[in-house]
């Protein structure tokens, strides 16, 4: 049985090369490594050429907002030129860090670098992953300039269970974490049960121990009252669908 692990940060592994041994005794043989911030890039792109299996995005994390240099969005714009099978990640809005801290996390500022990224994936028609904290209705008001343009990947998803019909129109795919489901199980539940089989997919965030995937899935078998091994598939090819799919 193999599996695929939808949203993770390798770069932020501390011995990453047992770590992926970890992942192949488990099965888990294909990753999306989301960058965070601009120092990341370079790191995220040489995990990519050293382990098969990893595809990429970059981009920066609305936690980065502080780290930005002069000239990012041309030099972001510059790789995707260069490599079209990158991916744009990890972009969002978070709106339980603007509230902790609006000058470091300010939600305009938040709101501007992601804006510029979503013009990014438009343009040059790259999925993008999306991280998205208590800001749902600003999402889906940004979110509605861009819509059908390129699919996305709602990270960690968490949100209302209502706005997954709206969001699926949009071209979302909805990931879930081992993580969330502990912490939100009733949220997560009925997110569970309301997203299309065709667009559920699951991931460790680099947070949850690597086992926990298998166990995820497990997990949501239950909730979705499906085959496990039916759902293994479906996920399998919805991370498949997901990455050869440029454009809706
Ligand atoms: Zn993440």
């Amino acid at each position: 049985m193999f599996y695929c692990d939808a949203h993770t940060h390798l770069q932020k592994i501390e011995n990453l090369p047992l770590y992926m041994k970890q992942a192949k005794d488990v099965g888990i043989t294909q990753f999306i490594c989301n960058a965070t911030h601009e120092d990341d890039w370079v790191k995220v792109i040489e995990i990519s050429q050293t382990y098969p299996g990893v595809s990429i995005a970059l981009g920066v994390h609305p936690w980065f907002l502080e780290t930005l240099k002069k000239g990012w969005e041309r030099r972001l714009e510059n790789i995707l030129i260069k490599h079209p099978s990158f991916m744009i990640g990890e972009i969002g809005l978070d709106k339980v860090k603007a509230e902790q801290n609006p000058k470091m996390f300010c939600l305009k500022s938040q709101e501007d670098i992601l804006q510029v990224q979503l013009e990014l994936a438009s343009q040059y028609k790259r999925p993008f992953h999306l991280h998205c904290v208590r800001a749902w209705d600003r999402i889906l008001y940004i979110l509605e300039k861009f819509r059908k343009k390129t699919i996305f990947i709602s990270h960690s998803h968490y949100g209302n269970a209502d706005i997954i019909p709206i969001m699926d129109q949009m071209g979302a795919y909805f990931s879930y974490s081992s993580v969330l489901f502990k912490r939100q199980k009733e949220k997560v539940q009925s997110c569970l049960q309301k997203t299309p089989i065709h667009k559920i997919l699951v991931e460790s965030d680099a947070s949850a121990s690597i086992e926990e995937i298998p166990l995820l899935i497990q997990k949501i078998s239950s909730v979705r009252k499906e085959e496990k091994d039916f759902l293994v598939k479906c996920i399998q090819q919805n991370f498949n669908e997901f990455l050869n799919g440029r454009s809706i």
